[in-house]
């Protein structure tokens, strides 16, 4: 068959189809790099986006380099391409002419990757990503693994981040809810999150080793909130209910602590003596919301007693004013993150309050085409539990889209560092 194939140097705002040979009867194949037939070569790293896209509209597609050079042999099938790749970017997908169906999702589909394409600026919120709590965190499982070998435990996920914890796993972590799934005498390392003194004790009676990877910060909030029971008062906890650090920090004096989440839950309050009442928080809130709750905690309670310093941590803080530095210019903000992440659900709700569309994403495979049609301007953060290297696949994905210009101011320098338990280097065992 002669077609003619797209020319690598011909930019393209809308998606081409040319007929071309080689592929397997029924096959779909999404371009990660695509050679045109005079030899051009051009890498498509948005390549997954694109894949993923189809495998949501169930189509069942292979992700591989095409060379379209080779393409006489083998059954006809149709090439469709959005450009522009003589800036060396640009989606490919080559469908089977026996897949007719295939066919027509994959133009939908390419027609919104190419609404998608084009010239934009990337907002990079800073800091981002990992915080110092979750480095120790991530730094504690590893040392056990590389000194006990698999399987280590960790009860809960040692930080809210999908990618982290599957990593971990695929090295022999084994993740459990409860000490009792571990077998006795092993070794198990407490999450970041923290736990309450019911999970130390119920470790204890199993004689496991504990290795405590509690946030330090986190640890400080336990060391309040005894303090504050210790003392008479109904301590009041802001956060959300059923998050691991708010069950540990309520652990830590459950008779004496209630849960607020917003304001209206402090209109409801009813203590024992309303001169004795005190507050503390998660630590990662949303600090102005949390700063309502306070006031309206204090005009209940005009005696209330809080923590010397906000028990939001520098990390949350940080991430959040990151974020207000960009919102405003950015037409969408991605947020890398979990669905279980705290912090990072907090920065998409922060985006949307000031009026800009956001989406949490736990990469780059839950972008969809339509959030970047007519955006030139894309804010993009990260939570402090989710791998730097997964925003900078993001970034990747837009220069697949088209040029890319990164702009990152940071708005504070993190020096914090927390040091390891002893019990991590291998000769203290
Ligand atoms: S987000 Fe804050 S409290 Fe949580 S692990 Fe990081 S530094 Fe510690």
């Amino acid at each position: 068959m002669e077609a003619e194939l797209p020319d690598a140097r011909v930019s393209q705002a809308d998606i081409s189809e040319t007929a071309i040979g080689g592929l397997a009867p029924g096959d779909i194949v999404v371009a990660t790099e695509i050679v045109f037939r005079r030899g051009d070569r051009v890498r498509c790293p948005a390549a997954p986006v694109l894949w993923h896209a189809l495998r949501r509209r169930g189509l069942d597609a292979r992700l591989t380099a095409l060379d379209t050079r080779s393409s006489e042999e083998g059954e006809a099938a149709v090439l469709l391409t959005t450009g522009p790749f003589d800036e060396g970017c640009g989606v490919a997908v080559a469908v089977s002419d026996r897949h007719l169906s295939g066919l027509a999702t994959a133009r939908e589909v390419m027609r919104a990757a190419a609404a998608a394409g084009g010239r934009r600026r990337v907002l990079l919120a800073s800091p981002r990503s990992f915080c110092a709590g979750v480095e120790r965190a991530v730094e504690i499982v590893e040392r056990v693994l590389a000194r006990n070998g698999p399987p280590v435990y960790v009860r809960k996920q040692i930080v809210h981040n999908s990618h982290v914890v599957r990593e971990l796993e695929q090295r022999g972590v084994v993740f459990v809810d409860e000490v009792d799934e571990i077998p006795v005498g092993a070794p198990v390392v407490f999450s970041a999150h923290g736990v309450s003194p019911a999970v130390r004790a119920a470790s204890t009676a199993r004689e496991l080793e504990v290795v405590d990877a509690t946030c330090p910060l986190v640890t400080k909030v336990h060391a309040e909130a005894r303090r504050f029971a210790g003392r008479g008062d109904t301590l009041v906890l802001i956060g959300h209910p059923g998050h691991e650090e708010t069950e540990g920090t309520m652990g830590q004096a459950p008779e004496r602590t209630v849960l607020v989440q917003n304001v209206a839950d402090v209109a409801l309050l009813e203590v024992a003596d309303p001169q004795r009442v005190s507050y503390l928080t998660q630590t990662t809130l949303a600090v102005d919301e949390t700063e309502e709750v306070i006031r309206a905690l204090r005009a209940r309670f005009p005696a209330l007693r809080g923590p010397r310093s906000d028990d939001i941590c520098y990390a949350t803080t940080n991430r959040q004013n990151a974020l207000r530095a960009v919102v405003d210019q950015a037409d969408v903000v991605l947020v890398v993150g979990s669905e279980n992440s705290s912090n990072s659900q907090r920065l998409v709700e922060l985006a949307r309050r000031s009026g800009t569309s956001a989406h949490l994403i736990d990469d780059v495979a839950q972008i969809e085409w339509e959030w970047l049609s007519g955006a030139e301007t894309v804010g993009l953060t990260a939570g402090a539990s989710a791998p730097a290297s997964l925003v900078d696949e993001v970034v990747a994905v837009l220069r697949g889209l088209g040029p890319v210009e990164v702009v990152e101011e940071p708005v504070a320098r993190e020096d914090v560092g927390f040091a390891l338990p002893r019990k991590v280097f291998a000769h203290e065992r």
